[in-house]
């Protein structure tokens, strides 16, 4: 069976793995991203973990940011921020000396969970991962939908709340400012509740109320957002992902109600909301997908 590799490189490590044509990963390597050493030193770890697989074939890389995926280019990282309009394609191609595919790690994430993770009987389906920012994917009739600029799927910056708080993307009220871990535990401070998300949902499911209302905002506004897209796209297959996803039976009611109150014409019995499966592999196996993803082929 054919093997690709995934490279799945974040802020602060670089993760990789030699996957096979099952999508299981046979063998993996995580190493430092070290992005203060700049463009050159982020490619010679990218090298090394892609030597240290002793692979000679193709890669997939999975990248945090906006990506231009018809050319390759890395448009700008917040974690990496020396990746700013960078030829990644390119770049990682002549470095490695293979072909590289290349896209957003919440694209890489959608694409493993539909190949061989909690969506994998699902033709259709939205990919929202709930962590300290909150990504997307959006997966139609089996395929990936970059959009027609390749930022398609920036399910964060729907907005829930037109005159809520500034977001980093220069909108205002968007569903990340409140349903992303960073948001959650923001709503909490502000009510004098301390803890990680963890924390808060252990004293939530005690009958801790402050607690609970925090849950029930994040909740009501991922229902806003949801039942926009259900209005748009009507695909019944929600997968939750990220490290908020653990709190998603507290999420449920108050999102559950808001489709129920906002989509038309929608039997809300079919939807159906689901952890995703793969957690932290999901970059890695959705990166050597890419490398087999329909006209990608490389
Ligand atoms: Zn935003």
């Amino acid at each position: 069976m054919t093997e690709h590799v995934g490279v799945d490189v974040g802020g602060t490590f670089i993760k990789a793995g030699r996957v096979d044509g099952a999508g299981r990963i046979l063998d993996r390597v995580v190493v430092p991203t070290d992005v203060e050493g700049g463009v050159d030193a982020i490619e010679s770890r990218i090298r090394e973990v892609v030597s240290k697989l002793g692979h000679a074939g193709s890669c997939g890389v999975g990248v945090p940011g906006a990506v231009d995926h018809d050319r390759g280019v890395v448009r700008s990282s917040p974690n990496i921020p020396c990746w700013k309009d960078y030829p990644a394609r390119e770049r990682l191609a002549a470095a490695l000396g293979c072909s590289v595919a290349l896209d957003n790690d919440a694209n890489c994430a959608a694409l493993a969970e539909g190949w061989v993770g909690a969506a994998r009987d699902v033709e259709s389906f939205l990919l929202i991962t709930l962590g300290t920012g909150v990504g997307g994917g959006v997966v139609l009739a089996g395929r990936l939908w970059r959009g027609e600029s390749g930022r398609a799927g920036e399910l964060g910056h729907v907005v829930v709340d037109p005159d809520g708080r500034p977001c980093g993307c220069g909108s205002r009220g968007c569903l990340e400012t409140v349903a992303s871990a960073t948001g959650i535990a923001r709503q909490a401070a502000s009510a004098g509740l301390e803890g990680s998300v963890e924390d808060l949902a252990r004293a939530a499911r005690a009958g801790g109320s402050g607690e609970r209302e925090i849950f029930d905002e994040a909740g009501r506004a991922l229902g806003i957002a949801i039942s926009d897209w259900l209005n748009i796209l009507d695909v019944h297959t929600i997968l939750i992902a990220g490290g908020v996803a653990g709190a998603l039976d507290l999420l449920g009611p108050a999102l559950e109600r808001e489709v129920e109150r906002r989509v038309y014409a929608f039997d809300s019995s079919h939807l159906a909301l689901i952890p995703a499966l793969l957690g932290e592999d999901a970059g890695i196996v959705g990166a050597a997908r890419l490398c087999t993803d329909g006209d990608e082929e490389c």
